[in-house]
């Protein structure tokens, strides 16, 4: 536990934690189960989180004349995603009738919010219902995490329900019921985060929140490090990104928009020619022998294919490195030799490196490296040029960590309160620490 600390500590980016080590496994302090409240009557599709062109068709659909569309799309646009409007009846300077029509069709429904966890150290947790998708989808949980700092709020989406990829230190990889989820179910994250934390022009941020001063944006950064692959999902990924990144609407900059990758070689330059969005790797061993059995993928696309992916990826400069992760297991990776082979390997690109320290989770066979390794790994890397390599563990009591996040509901809910319970804290470490953007 001290070990998380002492990194925090060594990242001059993170906010100071609030508590003392001792009092953060126990004082956990979960919300009750919370329903979120729309006017949508049961059945109406949403329309949040649609793209201009979805927006646009479900126009048509209910009748709006061809010429009233472009403007017509920019004032839904400018109510869902400036103002966070939840009932049609706030859109004003829509007419009457319109405004009846839509009502009788839409919703402006946000998926459920099952439950909410507030660390001590302001992350939040929440367990997101998305509704079904179909006669054959009985609908899913996905997990997203919100990190305030002192200087930017991270939100950490979830682009699957499960993961296909089976990495062998990772407890989303194991969860069996696996979708992909939609652009307006990525995007819908971000909308609940906003609603949660009352960051909507004349909401109220919620008792005890992080309110960032100086004008700052409650949530800044957007990582694609929650649940999935989002390179197995790239169509609604980008699409997703296009309406985050709008600058009519939510306005997120893409330059602090990060999608992480356990190397989908073949999608990764589509990503930066469509998205251009900052690109993390899942890299973690630097023998292939190694990586094919941490992050499988690999017998598919070798390093020396994934680190040639990187270097044609689109827009890459000094000024937009690429983000190497790299988890920290016990006699498995961390090695000095391991460090050195590292800094070689990413000789020549633009690169950053985030070591992570491993979050075990039940079943998981791995031990997290002594925090003495750790700190000789990174200082290798630290004399190669790389600085503040370590992840800042955050939401360490709400099991806000990467790659535990599984949401197969009541049996894993129960197994993490077992977790709490017993200790077994979780040092989540979303806040990618060293990120300039
Ligand atoms: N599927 C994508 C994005 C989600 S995982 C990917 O693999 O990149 C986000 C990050 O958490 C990845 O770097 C992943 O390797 C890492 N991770 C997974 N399980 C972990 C664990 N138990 N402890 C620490 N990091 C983990
Ligand atoms: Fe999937 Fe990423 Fe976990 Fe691998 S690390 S199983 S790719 S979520």
């Amino acid at each position: 536990m001290a070990r998380a600390l002492d990194i925090a500590k060594r990242n001059p980016n993170a906010a100071p934690p609030a508590v003392s080590d001792g009092a953060r496994g126990s004082e956990i302090e979960k919300a009750a189960e919370l329903t979120v409240v729309s006017g949508a009557a049961p059945g109406r599709p949403s329309l949040v989180g649609l793209t201009r062109g979805q927006l646009k068709e479900r126009l048509t659909a209910v009748g709006v004349a061809e010429r009233e569309l472009k403007m017509r799309v920019a004032q839904l646009w400018h109510w869902i995603y400036v103002r966070g409007a939840a009932d049609f009846g706030q859109m004003t300077n829509v007419g009457k009738g319109l405004r009846a029509t839509l009502a009788g069709a839409f919703a402006l429904e946000r998926p459920q919010v099952v439950s909410e966890q507030v660390s001590r150290d302001g992350t939040r947790k929440w367990l997101i219902r998305m509704p079904a998708t179909g006669p054959l989808d009985k609908g899913a949980e996905i997990e997203c995490v919100y990190i305030p700092e002192v200087d930017r709020g991270t939100l950490c989406v979830s682009s699957q329900v499960g993961c296909t990829l089976t990495c062998s230190f990772c407890h989303t990889g194991t969860q069996r019921l696996v979708r992909n989820l939609t652009c307006a179910e990525i995007v819908a994250q971000l909308i609940v985060a906003r609603d949660r934390i009352g960051d909507w022009p004349g909401a109220t941020p919620p008792e005890g929140a992080f309110v960032p001063t100086d004008g700052g944006r409650f949530v800044s950064n957007i990582v694609f490090m929650g649940m999935g692959e989002p390179l197995y999902n790239v169509e609604d990924v980008i699409a997703a990104i296009g309406v985050l990144s709008d600058n009519e609407g939510l306005g997120l900059s893409r330059r602090r928009i990060t999608v992480s990758t356990s190397g989908v070689v073949p999608q990764m330059e589509r990503l930066g020619a469509e998205a251009n969005t900052m690109l993390a790797i899942s890299l973690h061993a630097v023998r292939d022998e190694l990586r094919d059995v941490l992050v499988p993928i690999n017998r598919k696309y070798p390093i020396a294919a994934l680190l040639d992916a990187c270097r044609a990826y689109p827009g890459l400069s000094n000024a937009r490195r690429i983000t190497f992760e790299y988890v920290m297991l016990k006699g498995v990776n961390d090695a000095d030799a391991d460090a050195r082979e590292l800094v070689r390997l990413l000789k020549g690109i633009p690169a950053k490196i985030n070591l992570i320290p491993f979050n075990p989770w039940p079943g998981s066979k791995y031990e997290c490296s002594d925090w003495e390794r750790i700190e000789r790994f990174s200082e290798i890397v630290f004399r190669a040029g790389y600085a503040s390599p370590v992840r800042t563990p955050r939401g360490r009591d709400i099991l806000a960590a990467c790659g535990q996040l599984k949401s197969e509901t009541e049996k894993l809910r129960a197994r993490a309160r077992l977790m709490l319970e017993s200790g077994i804290g979780a040092e989540g470490m979303y806040a990618l620490g060293d990120s300039d953007a």
